[in-house]
């Protein structure tokens, strides 16, 4: 039921308190919910922006044996642990990790029950149909099913209620001070579940990481994930892993909008482009790998070049290629003509495109593999699909840093129960982006943060009610 009276908040203890309204936070308050106990949600975000950076999701990570839902063959825990050691470089926790893996098979049926409905994964660049279970709907659905069976179990949730401070003694959680209506209300709790996402969306203490460049950054998901509640247990001596400069950040559409711009953003042309900084120089091997395996170093690339912008330039060949994005290209007959609109040097541009075009061999083109058509004694070099970009009319995109979530989080167990200075807390756990530095140090895998929040936010909910029971 959604909270109509503020002083509602305050009256009693609540079993189970969660901070957040996302994927994580849901799953945490539908399995406490199921045990009985009186669960309060504190979702900051008003009612109409609910879910956190869930909602713009699409698909979740899920281990199986055989087919599973809309998953097809086999995808063991061995090759899922393998696809995460590549894209962490080991920067994970094993048993964490693993637990993640092994738990995300009873997932999907478990959300499947709860309301999310599944569909075939879609075809080319993202043919994942093995790895990754699509939600119909996407996460704006999974949160709706999500909301409306937490209500429909009970759960109380609080809309534009923004947790502000953990108030905490001797290892235990007393109280939230929560801010809703313009009051600061005190929510008692018995047990505390903290998934109030990472910090991304404080562009100051992304700047503060980062360096002054964090300021022309896009943030893909909420404004409403700004680390309150991460910052508050930090200065509180709560243990974190995960580096502060570490994030989930891929070049995205120049022209999104600063705070959620969501998935139609993402721009999957690079591959078949060349791209140049504000100099018209290029700088990185456009054709290293395939989509998903590469697309997400290139938020870090475009991050380092000046201003932190950057252009993907493509010709008629390559305009069908990739999945297109919600804002059309920009366009011109001429390279000389695509520069003068993107403001860069004419001369430069078409010596870059020259100097590119003069380096491509002869060879078999395949979009959909790495098919080693590569430049020659050009640097950097383009490795695969490496084609002339010489057939008008020629197409532009900028392209800007777009920061999906940050890594910094809270040092959980294997019962996503947290820790402070002096060892576990009593009755706080985390789950989902708050807590997923210890499973991604670095890097990502595709549909992986929703398994992480699935499998913890279940996880934080079984205990928190175990312990108030
Ligand atoms: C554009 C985009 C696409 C993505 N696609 C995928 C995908 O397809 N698959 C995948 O696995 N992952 C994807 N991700 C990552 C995924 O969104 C996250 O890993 C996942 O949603 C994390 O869930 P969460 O519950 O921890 O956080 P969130 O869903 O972000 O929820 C955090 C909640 O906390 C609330 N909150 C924040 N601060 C406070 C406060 N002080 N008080 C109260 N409430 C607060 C917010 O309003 C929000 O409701 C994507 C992310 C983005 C941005």
């Amino acid at each position: 039921m959604t909270l109509m009276d503020p002083g509602q908040l305050s009256a009693g203890v609540w079993d189970v308190v969660i901070a957040g309204g996302g994927n994580a936070a849901l799953c945490a308050a539908i399995e406490a919910a199921e045990t009985g106990a009186k669960v309060l949600i504190l979702e900051g975000a008003p009612k109409v922006y609910r879910g956190g950076n869930s909602r713009h999701t699409r698909n979740f990570r899920c281990m199986h044996h055989g087919a599973l839902g809309p998953l097809v063959d086999t995808y063991d825990e061995e090759e899922f642990w393998q696809d995460l050691l590549r894209v962490t470089k080991g920067e994970t926790d094993e048993t964490l990790a693993r637990h993640a893996i092994r738990t995300s098979e009873q997932c999907l049926p478990w959300m499947q029950s709860h309301g999310v409905r599944f569909q075939p994964s879609l075809a080319g660049t993202l043919s994942l149909d093995r790895t990754n279970a699509f939600f119909l709907g996407g996460g704006k659905a999974l949160v709706n099913a999500y909301y409306l069976t937490a209500e429909d179990l009970g759960v109380t949730v609080a809309y534009d209620a923004q947790v502000r401070h953990v108030a905490i003694a001797d290892r235990r959680a007393t109280h939230l001070d929560v801010e809703l209506g313009g009051e600061i209300h005190t929510v008692r709790g018995r047990a505390f579940v903290l998934a109030s996402g990472g910090f991304q969306s404080d562009l100051d203490w992304l700047a503060r990481a980062w360096g002054p460049s964090a300021r022309n950054f896009l943030i893909r998901g909420t404004p409403y994930n700004r680390g309150v509640v991460l910052r508050d247990m930090v200065d509180q001596g709560a243990m974190t892993v995960g580096d502060p400069t570490q994030c989930h950040a891929v070049a995205i559409d120049g022209r999104a909008p600063k705070f959620d711009g969501g998935i139609v953003t993402r721009l999957d042309c690079v591959p078949f482009s060349i791209v140049v900084n504000k100099h018209s120089q290029r700088f990185y091997d456009e054709g290293e790998d395939v989509w998903p395996k590469r697309y997400a170093i290139w938020g870090r690339l475009v991050a380092a070049q000046p201003d932190q912008v950057a252009y993907s330039i493509i010709d008629n060949r390559a305009i069908d290629l990739f999945m297109p994005s919600v804002y059309p290209p920009i366009s011109a007959d001429t390279i000389e003509g695509l520069a003068q609109k993107l403001g860069l040097s004419e001369t430069a541009l078409a010596g870059t495109v020259r100097a590119f075009n003069a380096a491509c061999r002869p060879g078999n083109f395949h979009p959909q593999q790495l098919d080693g058509v590569a430049t020659d004694g050009l640097d950097p070099p383009k490795t695969n699909w490496a084609r002339p970009v010489s057939e008008p009319p020629f197409y532009a995109y900028s392209l800007r840093p777009g920061v999906t979530f940050t890594y910094l989080g809270l040092k959980v167990d294997k019962s996503a129960r947290a820790t402070g200075p002096d060892g576990p807390y009593d009755n706080i756990w985390s789950a989902g982006e708050m807590m997923a530095g210890s499973i991604l140090g670095q890097g990502y895998l595709a549909g992986f943060g929703m398994t992480i929040g699935t499998v913890f936010g279940r996880i934080a909910g079984q205990e928190a009610a175990a312990h108030v029971a």
